[in-house]
């Protein structure tokens, strides 16, 4: 009910920040976040840099490093269930290397139930609720798992993880695995088949993972047991690849390639949602794979939610403020 007052005034985008808390027993008192308060969080910018300073920054919602995988899942619960009214949504996770991004869409490494991240609540809901409706509508639930490095799409649920190259519009998407699912363990189980079917092939780059986006897309199709109706939603669950800049002077060769495209990818995306904010009439889906495949879901009906995380440490304050940036940009 929240999303949708809220969606009435902003349309259909809202931006989340979530701070990590420190790591394994690092001293709290370094944080980089002087404070925060409602939707807005306020960054300490050291004296090193000039004169000491704070900078604002408001969003939606802001989640301080003590806030719960539940707490933080809380507010999407309304998007899932626009999922089986037949929207489009998508969810990204956004942030440099390590900043949280798969602790909130997946969890902690060991999982466990308080640990669960978006993607199983997500899921795990979908369930609830289309089980809840089962006496008028019959709901149909696929899973795709995709890949995207250096702006080439792989199935993540195939063990060569080659799309076919029958390309529609140059987005080879439609040919990728949908595989039925109809209980969240099976959905667990499609989760680590794509997670080993990634590790695979990143053994001969020392972790891969932060340098591509996976996407996590569910696909409901629900039929009106008396009219016949059918009505189609998707669900886009984005962990996108790390938003660090790297230093031209100290990479080259596959590594500068690499960041080029993960940098052009993620700037064609806020591109693209900050022109859908300001509701301008073009809006450049083609600048990138990651907007093409996702262009059905960002924009018209479709509702989009980015959680942008942030690392408490003082030496992440360069990436801390240029992802604030990009995600008031969009906000
Ligand atoms: P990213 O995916 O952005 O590279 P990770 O999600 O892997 O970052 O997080 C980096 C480390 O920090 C992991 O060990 C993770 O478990 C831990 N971590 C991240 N966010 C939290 C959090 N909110 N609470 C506790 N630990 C976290
Ligand atoms: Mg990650």
């Amino acid at each position: 009910k929240l999303y949708n007052q809220v969606q009435d005034l902003k349309g259909n985008i809202r931006v989340y920040c979530r701070v990590r808390p420190f790591l394994n027993g690092q001293p709290n008192f370094a944080s980089t976040v002087d404070h925060i308060e409602e939707g807005n969080i306020v960054i300490t910018i050291p004296s090193k840099y000039g004169k000491e300073s704070r900078r604002s920054f408001s969003f939606n919602k802001v989640f301080g490093p003590a806030a719960t995988q539940a707490a933080v899942f809380e507010d999407t619960q309304a998007l899932i269930r626009s999922v089986l009214d037949g929207y489009n949504v998508c969810i990204f996770a956004y942030g440099q290397t390590g900043s949280g991004k798969t602790y909130t869409m997946s969890g902690p490494n060991e999982l466990t139930e308080e640990g669960l991240g978006v993607n199983y609540r997500a899921l795990g809901d979908l369930f609830v609720l289309a089980n809840q409706r089962k006496d008028t509508i019959s709901y149909d639930i696929n899973v795709q798992m995709l890949e995207i490095y250096n702006e080439q799409v792989r199935d993540l649920l195939v063990a060569d993880g080659e799309i076919r190259n029958s390309s529609q519009n140059g987005i080879n998407v439609p040919e990728a695995n949908l595989v039925p699912v109809s209980s969240t363990s099976d959905v667990i189980n499609l989760m680590n088949l794509g997670h080993k079917n990634r590790a695979v092939s990143s053994t001969a780059m020392n972790d891969r993972s932060s340098r591509s986006h996976s996407c996590l897309t569910v696909h409901v199709q629900g039929r009106n047991l008396t009219s016949g109706t059918i009505l189609r939603g998707s669900m886009h669950l984005v962990d996108l690849a790390g938003s660090e800049r790297v230093d031209k002077s100290e990479v080259t060769g596959d590594r500068l390639k690499e960041a080029q495209h993960i940098n052009k990818s993620l700037s064609a995306l806020g591109d693209v949602i900050a022109s859908l904010a300001q509701k301008s009439t073009h809006v450049p889906y083609r600048n990138s794979k990651l907007t093409q495949l996702l262009q059905d879901s960002l924009g018209g009906q479709a509702k989009t939610l980015m959680f942008v995380h942030i690392s408490p440490e003082p030496d992440a304050l360069g990436e801390t403020i240029s992802t604030l940036k990009f995600a008031e940009r969009v906000a």
